[in-house]
């Protein structure tokens, strides 16, 4: 019998960091140096550069006509909006605060879109008065809607967001398909279209999001399609001729062992054929894709450093300075099933590790919260001897980090951010 086993998966590659001297560069700085800048650990840092090629690189290989969206609440930081606000073709809020902050970072409002269950009279009406696209996601806030239109004179810009009739497979977090808080069921459609034809609504087309995290190209062609094909039937019973059609994303990227990158181009190709299809069959609608994750995840960093090590019955432990009050998803508690390790990487505080096979380490990197739930990193490989304030640094990090993380819970410091 042979012996051999496949060997255990590995982190994709991390490209998207240059190294110099031993040292990551960060916005072209080198981590210690920044440390020093930033004043102390932990904090987030984001690459400016890297999300601008992340952008470049879908606008080379998507079609031309197809407009990108940045949804905000990937990472709300100010200056990362504002960044992309630049760059993309809209933004997408999902509160009346993430509102205020599309349009702090200076986007027209007729480039801002609105979704979000249970949106409230306030935001409503924000939202109209700022001239925002609201997507709508109940008959009641239609009908709150065509209030506030009639008493403002200024019919509310409206799209419909669709639950739609089938799942996007394989998708990190489920967003469409069976029963649903999020938009209209399909079903429900041309009923409400009917009346937001009657109640004076400025209707101006669909909204399909299926899901999100997904690294299978095969599983968003589908859903691209399916949610395409939905939108030409629902057009059929609306209002007015669809302007925008918003067909979601989805695209994930590699957090774990054995997850590979989004392959783009077989999207691109059915993507070009549905443009080609719209432009006979809804003509002037404009295509959207809305991206959070894709376009920042890869982008930031969460950088901590060593407080303690200590051993518990034959495993290593790093305490370091930072934990699941700053970065929930990476101790696995925000929506994995199964605990797995982002990609982890241990550099010593002043440059070179004098690497020799000999002192490389399994360790284990946990937060200084008092519950177990706190382990940034299961017993992880490191090539030397990790010090006492060497750098524990978690790569992926740009979205979902600070923002949906609890960080009252336990009363710790405020994570830092800069975008570098
Ligand atoms: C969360 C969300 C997104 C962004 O999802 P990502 O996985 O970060 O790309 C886009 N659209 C809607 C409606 C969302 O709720």
């Amino acid at each position: 019998m042979s012996a051999t086993r496949p060997p255990p998966p590995t982190h994709a590659p991390l490209t998207q960091f240059p190294f110099s001297d031993g040292e990551l560069l960060v916005g072209g700085v080198p981590l210690s140096q920044l440390a020093m800048q930033v004043g102390s650990t932990p904090f987030y840092a984001y690459d400016r550069q890297a999300i601008t090629q992340r952008v470049a690189l879908l606008r080379a290989q998507l079609p031309a006509s197809i407009h990108l969206h940045y949804a905000i609440k990937a990472n709300p930081l100010p200056e990362l909006v504002r960044h992309l606000g630049q760059l993309v073709d809209g933004l997408d809020v999902a509160s009346a605060g993430e509102l205020g902050k599309a349009i702090d970072a200076g986007v027209s409002a007729q480039h801002i879109s609105f979704a979000g269950p249970g949106k409230r009279d306030e935001e409503l009406e924000a939202a109209v008065a700022a001239g925002v696209l609201l997507n709508v996601e109940s008959f009641r806030e239609a009908r709150a809607l065509a209030d506030i239109s009639a008493r403002n004179g200024k019919p509310a810009r409206i799209a419909v967001r669709v639950n739609p009739d089938f799942e996007l497979k394989s998708s990190g977090m489920k967003m469409g398909g069976g029963p649903k808080q999020f938009g209209v069921d399909a079903e429900q459609v041309p009923a409400l279209l009917d009346e937001i034809g009657q109640i004076g609504l400025a209707f101006e087309g669909f909204h399909i999001f299926a899901g999100s995290q997904n690294l299978r190209a095969d599983a968003i062609i589908e859903a691209q399609h399916l949610s395409y094909q939905l939108a030409l039937r629902l057009a059929a019973h609306a209002p007015g001729p669809v302007k925008s059609l918003n067909l979601g994303g989805g695209f994930g990227i590699p957090y774990f062992p054995g997850e590979q990158r989004l392959e783009l181009a077989p999207i691109a190709e059915v993507l070009q054929g549905i443009a080609d299809d719209a432009g006979r069959n809804l003509p002037g609608a404009r295509l959207v894709l809305e991206l959070g994750r894709y376009l920042v995840g890869e982008a930031g960093i969460y950088v901590t450093r060593v407080v303690d090590r200590k051993q518990s019955r034959g495993l290593t432990y790093l305490v370091v300075d930072g934990g699941l009050h700053h970065h929930l998803a990476a101790s696995g508690n925000f929506g994995q099933v199964i605990r797995k390790n982002y990609p982890v990487a241990i550099y010593p505080q002043n440059g070179q590790r004098n690497a020799s096979a000999a002192q490389a380490e399994r360790v284990t990197v946990v937060g200084p919260l008092c519950t177990p739930l706190d382990v940034l990193g299961d017993q992880i490989e490191c090539n030397g001897r990790a010090e006492i304030g060497d750098f524990v640094v978690l790569f992926q990090s740009g979205a979902y980090g600070a923002s949906a993380s609890p960080a009252a819970f336990l009363s710790h410091p405020a994570v830092k951010e800069v975008l570098v």
